[in-house]
C-alpha cells in the first residue's frame, strides 16, 4: 500500500499545476511558536532495505500520514495493484508526463523510469499537511532542489550483507535485476550523508516509531 488517498484515477493524479508560485516552500503551521514548515518528508534508501514495510508500520501508528503514489513502468509484482502502489504506465506516458511538466522529479531505476505525480504533493503541501515520498537518490536530489525546507530521511540497512540477504530473499526479480539493484545500493549507501537524518531499519517497528517522531519533532538541518 503506498498511498491512503490514492487519485481513482491517473489523469486526475496528474492535473496540471499551477506554476512557480506553488512550488515555494512551504507553508506555516498554525498557532506554532515560529515559523514551523508544513514538512514533506521525503524516505530514500537502497532497494530491499524495507521502505514500504516501515510506511505500513507508521500508517499503523499515524493513520494521517499521506504518501505519493509514483508512476513507473515496470511491470506490477503479483501482489501490487494499479492506483495503490503506483500507477503503472508505459514510457510513452512518462515521457508526455516529464514533457508537461507533471512530474515533480523522476529517475530511471534498474531499467525503468519512476516519477512523482506533482499536483497532489504540492496540493497537499500548500494545505499545510504532511506529505511522504519514497523515492530513490536521483529523484530525492530534484526534490531538494525544488523543495529544500523538505526533510530528508535515510534509511538506511544494518549492514550491507543484511541488504543483500533481504534483496536475494525476496525472490521477486530475476538474478540480473538483483545485480543491479545491489550495485545501485552500494551508490545510494555512500550519499548518507546528503540526508538530514538516517534510520536504520534493524528492526521494522522500531524504525517506523523513529519516523513518527521524526515527522512530529523534524530534525534541524544537517546540510548547509
Ligand atoms: P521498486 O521497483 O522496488 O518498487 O522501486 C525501485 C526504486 O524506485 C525504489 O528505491 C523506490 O523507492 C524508487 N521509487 C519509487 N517510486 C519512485 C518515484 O516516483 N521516483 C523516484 N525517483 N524513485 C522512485
Amino acid at each position: 500500500m503506498r498511498s491512503s488517498a490514492a487519485p481513482s484515477n491517473v489523469s486526475s493524479a496528474l492535473a496540471p499545476t499551477p506554476p512557480e508560485a506553488t512550488l515555494r516552500p512551504v507553508s506555516l503551521v498554525p498557532g506554532a511558536d515560529g515559523p514551523v514548515e508544513a514538512r514533506l518528508t521525503v524516505l530514500s534508501g537502497p532497494s530491499g532495505v524495507g521502505k514500504d514495510a516501515v510506511l505500513a508500520a507508521v500508517r499503523r501508528r499515524h493513520p494521517d500520514v499521506w504518501v505519493s503514489t509514483s508512476v513507473t513502468t515496470r511491470a506490477p509484482r503479483p501482489t501490487e495493484t494499479d492506483g495503490v502502489e503506483y500507477h503503472f504506465v508505459d514510457r510513452d506516458r512518462i515521457a508526455h508526463l516529464i514533457e508537461s511538466g507533471e512530474l515533480l522529479e523522476h529517475a530511471e531505476y534498474a531499467g525503468n523510469l519512476y516519477g512523482t505525480p506533482r499536483e497532489p504533493v504540492l496540493r497537499r503541501l500548500a494545505a499545510g499537511r504532511p506529505a511522504f515520498l519514497v523515492i530513490e537518490l536521483q529523484g530525492m536530489r530534484q526534490v531538494r532542489k525544488l523543495l529544500p525546507d523538505a526533510q530528508f530521511v535515510f534509511l538506511a540497512p544494518p549492514s550491507f550483507e543484511e541488504l543483500e540477504r533481504r534483496l536475494l530473499g525476496r525472490g521477486t526479480e530475476p538474478e540480473e535485476i538483483i545485480r543491479q539493484r545491489l550495485d545501485q545500493a552500494r551508490i545510494e549507501l555512500a550519499s548518507e550523508a546528503e540526508f538530514d537524518v538516517t534510520v536504520v531499519n534493524d528492526s521494522v517497528e522500531r524504525a517506523a516509531d523513529e519516523l513518527v517522531t521524526l515527522i512530529e519533532h523534524p530534525v534541524p538541518r544537517r546540510r548547509k
